[in-house]
Formats: structure tokens, sequence, C-alpha cells
């Protein structure tokens, strides 16, 4: 691992995160409501990292992936 990928990596949600999250969502895409696979989702912060949202399971939420884009694109 190269420095860049560790120090990316305490702000991105590994699988076992992921698929915690999505589990207790079952599937569920909180925006739009609809079911997706997990492959097609994609992991949230629920309190933004800049806010002082860390990076473990309970703050993570996932997103369908045009969700996501809706939410980070302004
Ligand atoms: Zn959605």
């Amino acid at each position: 691992l190269s420095n860049d990928l560790r120090n990316l990596s305490f702000r991105t949600f590994d699988k076992k995160q992921k698929r915690e999250a999505y589990e207790r969502q079952k599937g569920i895409c909180p925006h739009c409501g609809k079911h997706f696979e997990l492959e097609e989702m994609e992991a949230d912060h629920i309190k933004p990292w800049h806010e002082g949202g860390t990076t473990i399971a309970e703050n993570c939420q996932m997103l369908c992936r045009n969700c996501n884009r809706v939410k980070g694109g302004k």
C-alpha cells in the first residue's frame, strides 16, 4: 500500500461496513426508497466527514449511484 492509499482508506468504508449498512437498510436506498443490489450502491457518510463524521459502520449509509451523484453534484 502506498501512503496515498492509506491516507484515503480512513475516509472510505470497507466491504464489511458497507454490507452492514446495506443489511441494516435491507437494500433500500434512503433517498429514493427503491431496492438495489449491494453492487449497485455506494457508501456515504451519514454525518459528513467535514462535520466531524467518522468512517465507522454506524455512520455509513448506502445510496444508489444515482442518488449519491445527485447529492454530491452541485
Ligand atoms: Zn436512490
